[in-house]
This record gives C-alpha cells, sequence and structure tokens, in this order.
C-alpha cells in the first residue's frame, strides 16, 4: 500500500502550521514546530518568498491532504467524487475525508494520530457492524458502529489513545460506548462540525485550473 514516508514535523513546518500528525509527541516539548518554527531545510530562516495566488492554493490543498494522511493521486480521486456529489464541492469534500474508517478511528479516540488509526486499521483490530475492515479509506455510512475487536480489547497503544481522548470535545456526529469499545458514525458532519480549519475552496479553485 503507498504511503508518505516523509518526516512528518517537516509538513508542519513547510506550512507554517501546527497539524498535529504525531499524536502524543504533537502537545509535548519534542514538537519541532514549537522547537523550530521556521520552514525545513538549509534556507528555511531565511526564506521570504512573495507567494502568488496558485502558491496559496496548492498550500492548503497540501495542508488538508497531508493532515488526513492522504497521497496526491489518493486526494483527487475523492475529490473528483465530491465534484459528482449534489451540494458544495468543498463542503462535500471535507465531509468525505471525515468519514474515512482511518480517521473516524481517530476522531473516536482509539488511536492518537491519523497515521497510528491507519496502522491499527491495516492491522485489522476494528470491525464495522462486526466484519473486519482493514482498509483505512473505507468510507462509513451513517449508524455504522466501529468496534475494536475482542482480541484487541487489551491493547495498550488503544487505551493510552483513549485516556488521552477522554477530555477531548466529540464531534457531534460521533458516539463513543468506552465500556463495550465501540462507536457509532451516527450522520455526515456539516462542514461547521469539522474542527479543522482549512479554506478548502482554495482546492476546487486549484482543482478547476
Ligand atoms: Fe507537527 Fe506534531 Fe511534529 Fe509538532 S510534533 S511538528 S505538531 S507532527
Amino acid at each position: 500500500m503507498a504511503r508518505n514516508s516523509e518526516a512528518v514535523c517537516r509538513t508542519c513546518r513547510r506550512e507554517g502550521k501546527k497539524l498535529f500528525l504525531k499524536g502524543e509527541r504533537c502537545m509535548g516539548p519534542k514538537c519541532a514546530f514549537d522547537r523550530k518554527g521556521y520552514g525545513p531545510g538549509m534556507h528555511g530562516r531565511t526564506r521570504r518568498r512573495k507567494v502568488s495566488e496558485y502558491g496559496h492554493q496548492l498550500r492548503e490543498k497540501q495542508k488538508i491532504r497531508e493532515t488526513y494522511g492522504l497521497l496526491e493521486r489518493q486526494f483527487r480521486r475523492f475529490f473528483r467524487v465530491a465534484q459528482r456529489q449534489k451540494g458544495v464541492t468543498g463542503d462535500n469534500l471535507m465531509a468525505m475525508l471525515e468519514s474515512r474508517l482511518d480517521n473516524v478511528v481517530y476522531r473516536i479516540g482509539f488511536a492518537n494520530s491519523r497515521r497510528q488509526a491507519r496502522q491499527l486499521v491495516c492491522h485489522r483490530h476494528f470491525m464495522v457492524n462486526d466484519q473486519i475492515v482493514d482498509i483505512p479509506s473505507y468510507i462509513l455510512q451513517p449508524s455504522d458502529r466501529i468496534r475494536v475487536r475482542d482480541r484487541s480489547k487489551k491493547m495498550a497503544v488503544i487505551h493510552d489513545a483513549m485516556q488521552r481522548a477522554r477530555d477531548a470535545k466529540m464531534m457531534p456526529n460521533l458516539e463513543l460506548d468506552k465500556a463495550k469499545m465501540e462507536g457509532i458514525y451516527l450522520e455526515v458532519p456539516n462542514r461547521s462540525e469539522i474542527p479543522f480549519e482549512a479554506n478548502e475552496q482554495l482546492v476546487v479553485e486549484l482543482y478547476s485550473r
């Protein structure tokens, strides 16, 4: 399976924003963005360029794509599907990204980051409606139930993530039964419910060039 193997902290530094790609580390003093808040590479400190309109669109697209952990080809495929759906393309795109199984595993609190969620899903630790699903890009439908498999319920990494997530506010389209280690994807979220600051309209403009 293709995946992005670039050092993820470089991504935050390049985008000039904390994207919280590494879970626990992002909250602590080891966060590379907090320590080196300038761009990556030899000229990261000195480079000051006027960013064109195209540059803004590109950076916004990269920020969204990297946050959800998609490669360019996968992201484009999502965009094309979003374009074919009724409604606002940018909103459709964000709703689809939020409906991915790896994202929901992360949002519910079974993993510390989307990367970790992706790995846990690939390693067959979750069931959707009582079927094992090991495809991180699996799109959930309203009322789908996501459950930690019985054999995985003792995994420290999942308990650790649930412990850390306990104080975080759950998105209104998700529900969690901690005792059963089971969550429900109640409905497709509205854009206003998605806690991610991004201007997806710039992605629409970029791909419409
Ligand atoms: Fe980004 Fe997290 Fe790395 Fe900090 S630790 S730079 S927030 S991925």
